[in-house]
């Protein structure tokens, strides 16, 4: 059989046809090269490659034949190399502006040097297996912005999907990149020129992954993202806050209750020190013993052991009015905490209302700034820390996806465009939602 037999023709399968499985292309031979790769010669096997790209009338008259190198996915260690020996035809249909031209199959459009599947292939990579461009490009033996382009065709798939009912929405901030400092030549002091931020909103209860991300962090940043959100779980954001209660007035704020029990932790911190330089007149040492106790007093009750405890109660007071000083403000954490303990926990309002009592007395009789400036500020945030304990919804999806999104970012050792970033951080965090994250199952 010459190649010509089969030009044109449909049906065409033999062994090798099947093996290379390509919608529109049969094999007519396969040659050893010498260093070792793979030529594989191709003909047309899709009776619509004759239909005139202009008219679609199928031309029946031959002008000449053309052959093409089209790149496919690796198959083999060593690869494969295409001739595709493809016809050209005259298009003979009165008026039609297309004189001539030559044949295309929807796995290879005219003037496409890769074919279909391996573009699809190479833009997946990135979507749904978390590649980088540039590990795609190396594998594939494609260039960088061929991968890209790849890419931001088959993300459409995510960014244009509808988004999934979201019942709580998270709202967290994720810095991009690197602050960067300016010194004034007039001044010498020291100016931000560039903290670049991005806001990211995630379904908090569901599997919806990052449901999308806008650049920057102030009000007018924060999108509406309306109907059927109930509730929006933040950090102790009064940005944030502002935003969702203009955006979204129907919705209840819920403070996320790990950032709150951090601000009681840096107020034992802020103590701590404070007090050190004011009774040694210096900064903490290894032999001090509100040092040596700096890690326990971070740690909650329930983490201690009772020695630990014990241990902690009776040297600190020994260490007079300090020791005395760094007990309360850590009671006054442990009240915080109790009282958060109550989330979900089917408390009523007497009970949350009495362990509240008791933290802002505990800490209005204290007399130390730091543990009253605590209680003022949870006192400001009180209907959203209500609103936590209430529902015990937590913004902790947010923090997971943000640790997806710095990973994303190291991998490509930092982005230059934020829209790619947006891009490639939304298909990354919806592998899930999306189904892709799961392996072959016995
Ligand atoms: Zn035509």
């Amino acid at each position: 059989m010459t190649q010509n037999d089969h030009a044109g023709a449909t049906g065409f399968v033999n062994d090798t046809t099947l093996l290379l499985d390509l919608d529109g292309v049969s094999v007519v031979r396969v040659e050893r090269l010498a260093d070792g790769g793979r030529r594989v010669h191709l003909v047309t096997a899709d009776e619509r490659a004759r239909a005139c790209p202009a008219c679609g009338v199928f031309a029946t008259r031959a002008k000449g034949s053309a052959v093409t190198r089209p790149r496919d996915l690796p198959y083999g260690e060593s690869g494969l190399e295409f001739r595709w020996h493809k016809r050209r035809w005259w298009c003979r249909e009165a008026g039609c502006p297309r004189r001539s031209f030559t044949e295309q199959i929807p796995q290879i459009p005219a003037g496409a040097r890769l074919t279909a599947r391996l573009r699809g292939a190479a833009g997946r990579r990135i979507r749904d297996a978390g590649s980088t461009v540039i590990q795609a490009a190396r594998d594939l033996h494609l260039s960088w912005p061929t991968v890209m382009e790849a890419f931001r065709t088959q993300a459409r798939d995510v960014t244009e999907a509808p988004l999934p009912q979201v019942a709580v929405l998270g709202v967290d901030e994720t810095r991009r990149g690197r602050p960067s400092w300016e010194r004034d030549a007039d001044t010498g002091k020291w100016r931000l020129t560039r903290d670049r931020w991005h806001t990211g909103f995630v379904d908090a209860l569901g599997h919806g992954g990052l449901l999308g991300q806008v650049e920057g962090r102030t009000v007018a940043d924060v999108l509406d993202w309306r109907r059927g959100i109930g509730y929006v779980a933040i950090d102790m954001s009064a940005t944030y806050r502002a935003a969702i209660r203009i955006g979204l007035p129907h919705a209840t704020v819920v403070v996320d209750h790990f950032h709150v029990v951090q601000l009681a932790n840096k107020m034992l911190s802020m103590v701590r020190r404070r007090t050190t330089a004011e009774t040694r007149g210096r900064r903490g040492r290894a032999s001090d013993p509100e040092w040596k106790a700096r890690r326990r007093l971070l740690r909650n009750r329930e983490d201690l052991t009772d020695d630990q405890f014990a241990t902690m109660r009776n040297t600190l007071p020994g260490e007079g009015k300090m020791g005395q000083t760094l007990l309360t403000a850590w009671i006054a954490k442990e009240n915080l905490r109790t009282l958060l303990a109550l989330a979900r926990t089917g408390a009523d309002r007497h009970q949350v209302g009495n362990a509240r009592w008791k933290f802002l007395t505990w800490c209005a009789d204290s007399d130390i700034p730091e543990v009253r400036q605590l209680a003022a500020t949870v006192d400001r945030w009180w209907p959203e820390v209500a609103a936590f304990i209430d529902t015990g919804h937590s913004n902790a999806k947010s923090e997971g996806i943000n640790r997806v999104i710095k990973l994303v970012a190291r991998n490509a050792f930092g982005f230059r465009n934020a829209e790619n970033q947006r891009l490639r951080t939304r298909c990354v965090t919806t592998r899930r939602a999306r189904g892709h994250v799961r392996t072959a199952q016995l």
